[in-house]
């Protein structure tokens, strides 16, 4: 049997949608022209599409540069975002490689790699991760998923690293070798099985972020102070979840690599997205009181690390986390004065 009343209520229900619907054309109708020059001068300062369409433009040409400086075949930026929920409540991850060039003659794979579960490539993300995703020859890859994948795509080599965002996995930025390696290129990666990991990792700065500040930290600890107890310190303590500094530099001079450049990490509140921290352990006496602990070594590292990113990032300002006009004696010397020559 029809129901009418539900049929009446649903009826009702549209009319008055519909009446709602006319009463906005109406008002749309008087206001048009009012509204058409609002959204045009939107449009022209403000528009998200044509924001995102420059800030993409200048990716492309990056990841060109990339795919040229490397000699590769293509280069690639894939991207991590939600994928659906399963009923037991789990998250599902995909990937989609959202920028992508390649050279003349070369497949594009991009459309293709649209919406893939992270699932079916597991193994390949976990060496991205771990940064052994450098193979300069596919049959060195023993995961045969993995490897059948990337054949598929014609690839005989590849370099892929992942780009972090405060401590999350973001995006994995990397080129595939199609051709054979030409002469100059095999020479340029001297035929060991990685490629030229430095020459690599500058190109993904230069693309990922800007660094402003070379900043200059002390742990404010005693100088015997082990890097463990000062990374347990930051994850226990004071909960952070990614590291304070990039490197480390412990009193006998040996350099603790801690993120890569790559990484933003948590040393100076509001500036972090454009920096690079290097820290000394120690910085107060026995006391507790501010105080220049550097040893002969130390000093002798910082001054490696500041003139090593100097090279990598000439424009960068290098100053002490003080100089950020905080309240803070860190890291216990004028380190603007001290490096302003460099
Ligand atoms: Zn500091």
């Amino acid at each position: 049997m029809i129901n009418y009343i539900k049929i009446l209520e649903l009826l009702n229900k549209t009319k008055w949608w519909i009446v709602l619907l006319l009463f906005l054309g109406f008002v749309i109708n008087i206001f048009s022209s009012e509204i058409k020059r609002i959204l045009d001068i939107k449009l022209l300062n403000n528009d998200i599409v044509v924001n995102s369409l420059d800030n993409d433009i200048l990716i492309e040409n990056a990841l060109y540069e990339l795919m040229k400086e490397t000699k590769a075949d293509r280069a690639y930026i894939f991207r991590f975002h939600n994928g659906v929920t399963y009923y037991t409540g789990s998250h599902k991850s995909k990937m989609s490689c959202d920028y992508e060039v390649v050279e003349k003659g070369i497949s594009s794979e991009a459309q293709r790699l649209q919406d893939i579960p992270t699932g079916l490539f597991a193994n390949w993300i976990k060496r991205v991760i771990q940064y052994k995703m450098f193979v300069i020859n596919i049959k060195d890859i023993e995961d045969l998923r993995t490897r059948a994948n990337l054949e598929a795509q014609g690839i005989i080599g590849i370099a892929v690293l992942p780009y972090y965002r405060n401590g999350k996995i973001l995006a994995l930025i990397g080129v595939d070798f199609v051709r054979p390696l030409s002469k100059e290129a095999k020479e340029k990666y001297n035929n060991e099985s990685f490629i030229e990991i430095n020459l690599f990792k500058k190109k993904l700065i230069k693309i990922m972020r800007e660094i402003k500040y070379i900043v200059i930290h002390c742990t404010a600890s005693q100088p015997n102070a082990t890097k463990q107890a000062i990374l347990n310190y930051w994850k226990d303590v004071l909960k952070w979840k990614s590291v304070g500094y990039h490197r480390l530099i412990d009193a006998n001079g040996i350099i603790h690599e801690l993120a890569n450049y790559e990484q933003i990490t948590n040393g100076v509140k509001g500036f972090n997205s454009t920096s690079i921290h290097f820290s000394y352990i120690g910085g107060i006496d026995a006391k507790g009181n501010p105080k220049d602990t550097r040893t002969p070594k130390q000093k002798e590292s910082l001054l490696y690390l500041i003139k090593q990113a100097k090279k990598q990032f000439p424009n960068a300002i290098v100053q002490g986390h003080k100089d950020f006009g905080v309240k803070k004696a860190c890291p216990s010397f004028e380190a603007k004065q001290e490096y302003k020559n460099i």
